[in-house]
């Protein structure tokens, strides 16, 4: 028989040609969790080249494959079984929805033909997932698998980025094909076009834009993830510079330009966004995050220049000037116009002079209390002894995970960015208990990069089984676990607080004290350290860093260092 007939006669499964069909779209990573109806999937995806990470819990799988897609800028994908999997797996799809992340989920489901009588993990997942997905398909043939794939990750990764979803039946998963047959839906789904299509910006919008920006006496650019996901970092440069315009990152567009930049308002964001009459705000929102745009803590007459992908966004928000497109394209428009009559602040202008005086003045201000070696450890001396370890390692930078109340919000003020897309945090959604899955979605994003994660103890615990899936995986992984024994730090409660019949069980806030999170590592075979003072911080530090193989550093920190509710507490 001549070889092409061989191959018309050939059949290939279901669960093959979900798996062709992903690689072919260009998916090389995967994360979930197996079960039934999706084990061999899983294998599948394998075979054909797609790195599939087995997690213990589809909410950890899911928080991967968002911060996945945000790393990367392609969808992360999350696989998992039906029902609560794919619950399970909507805490990734809400923070990716919440985030403007793009991701991809694909669930098996029961069998169609058992739909409505109670089937073994029934549920009508389309409906379950709604909510959060910018696109879902449930597909009732095994032919409807490569267009539905092509769909979902465009849909997902295009305009405002966010999660989309396909729903694969178990009678589906068990058809076949004849691979020529499957060949032909390959070619047709690959020349679908984009659902999506961005007009270019308005010429008359950009000179507007150009004109807000040379007549302003107090401009600011401030960017965020819309900017770190679109690339725009190089015209970001260029613009800054070229202007002299003071910036601001949201805490995830912290190191699209480096921290101790000349121009970074970062130590001054009180003044800077207090005292600014223009603000160029580019892929990112005016939402609670940057106070809504709105006094007190902006100035009442502020005119916002909007760029977002979203034209409801611009719509939402009433700036100004609203320019839709991607961030890099429209301040590649922008810098051309600008370059063509261009303009510069200068050193000495009083709004930099301003700035940069107020941010020294801050930075001098924390530095004194970095300085001091404070034992039992507050939040800021293990913070500086972790920022100088990571400063340490240079070029190319660690990522930084960052999760819980406290920890976080002092490491987003001491901890220094230097490089774009390496720090990924609770983000939009505050959403605690994503650490584990970021950590191991940086490190299969960036195998050139260390990754370390400075985490609550409360955050930790969310997820700290995945430690098992970062030795498994031998991920260059160190997370530093903040341990004051509980929720903000232990038992906060006024003694005329604690009454009733269940006056002696432990507070809502408290964990076991002195939890030693550094033995969980140590049962899978990773590495564990407790430290309590400076010295054995930076040894572990130093040891770890450069093994580049999973650790956890548990640091004792004073259970009453710190404030209820973090930053937060007026919406306590
Ligand atoms: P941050 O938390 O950093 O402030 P947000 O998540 O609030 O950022 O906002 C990100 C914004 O970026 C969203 O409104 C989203 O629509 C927008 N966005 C996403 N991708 C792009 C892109 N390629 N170009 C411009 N804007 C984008
Ligand atoms: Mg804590």
């Amino acid at each position: 028989m001549a070889q092409s007939d061989e191959k018309t006669s050939s059949l290939i499964d279901c669960n093959q040609l979900v798996a062709k069909s992903l690689s072919r779209a260009g998916i090389d990573r995967m994360f979930g969790v197996v079960g039934i109806p999706v084990t061999s999937l899983a294998n599948r995806a394998l075979a054909i080249g797609i790195r599939f990470i087995a997690f213990h819990n589809e909410q950890s799988a899911g928080y991967a494959a968002s911060a996945y897609g945000y790393l990367t800028g392609r969808p992360g994908v999350l696989l998992t079984v039906s029902g609560p999997g794919c619950v399970h797996g909507l805490a990734g799809m809400s923070n990716a929805a919440a985030n403007c992340w793009p991701m991809v989920m694909i669930s098996g489901s029961c069998d169609q033909n058992d739909v409505g009588r109670g089937d073994f993990q029934e549920l009508d997942q389309v409906a379950a997932v709604k909510p959060f997905s910018k696109l879902s398909i449930k597909v009732k043939d095994v032919r409807e698998i490569p267009g539905s794939v092509f769909r979902v990750l465009d849909r997902a990764g295009s305009g405002r980025p966010g999660g989309c979803y396909l729903d694969i039946p178990a009678d589906v998963l068990h058809q076949s094909l004849s691979e020529s047959e499957a060949d032909e839906l390959l070619d047709a789904a690959e020349k679908l076009v984009s659902e999506e299509v961005i007009e270019e910006v308005k010429s008359s919008d950009i000179s507007k834009a150009v004109e807000l920006l040379r007549k302003a006496e107090r401009p600011l650019i401030v960017f965020g993830k819309g900017a770190a996901i679109s690339k725009a970092e190089g015209v970001l440069k260029k613009l800054v510079e070229a202007t002299g315009i003071p910036f601001l990152p949201t805490p995830m567009g912290k190191g699209l330009l480096p921290d101790t930049h000349e121009l970074a308002a970062t130590a001054a964001r009180s003044l800077a966004i207090g005292k600014c009459d223009v603000a160029l705000v580019v892929g990112a929102r005016l939402n609670w995050l940057l106070h809504f745009g709105e006094p007190p803590k902006w100035d009442k007459d502020v005119k916002f220049i909007l760029v977002d992908i979203c034209k409801e966004e611009i719509e939402l928000r009433k700036p100004a000037l609203g320019l839709v497109g991607d961030a890099k394209r429209v301040l590649e428009i922008l810098s051309k116009e600008i370059k063509d009559d261009p303009f510069c602040l200068g050193k000495s202008h009083p709004w930099i002079e301003g700035i940069s005086k107020k941010a020294k003045d801050n930075v001098a201000k924390m530095e004194v209390q970095l300085a001091k070696d404070v034992v039992p450890f507050n939040f800021m001396t293990p913070m500086r002894i972790i920022r100088d370890a990571i400063l340490g390692v240079g070029s190319p930078a660690p990522i930084l995970v960052s999760e819980g109340a406290n920890t976080m919000d002092v490491g987003r003020g001491v901890l220094i960015q230097t490089e774009p897309r390496t720090r990924l945090d609770a983000g939009t959604w505050g959403t605690m208990g994503v650490g584990l899955g970021y950590c191991i979605a940086a490190a299969v994003a960036s195998p050139d990069r260390l990754v370390v994660a400075v985490e609550g103890d409360s955050g930790f615990g969310f997820s700290a089984m995945e430690v098992e899936t970062l030795v498994r995986y031998q991920l260059p992984v160190v997370v530093i676990v903040f341990n004051n024994g509980g929720v903000y730090g232990g038992d906060r409660r006024n003694p005329e607080e604690i009454t009733g019949p269940f006056k002696d069980d432990p507070a809502p806030t408290s964990f076991v004290p002195g939890a030693a999170y550094h033995v969980l590592i140590e049962a899978f075979g990773g590495k564990g350290y407790l430290v309590g003072t400076p010295d054995e911080l930076k040894s572990a530090l130093t040891e770890s860093f450069s093994a580049r193989k999973p650790a956890v550093i548990n640091v004792t920190i004073d259970p009453y260092a710190g404030a209820e509710s973090g930053r937060l507490q007026h919406k306590n």
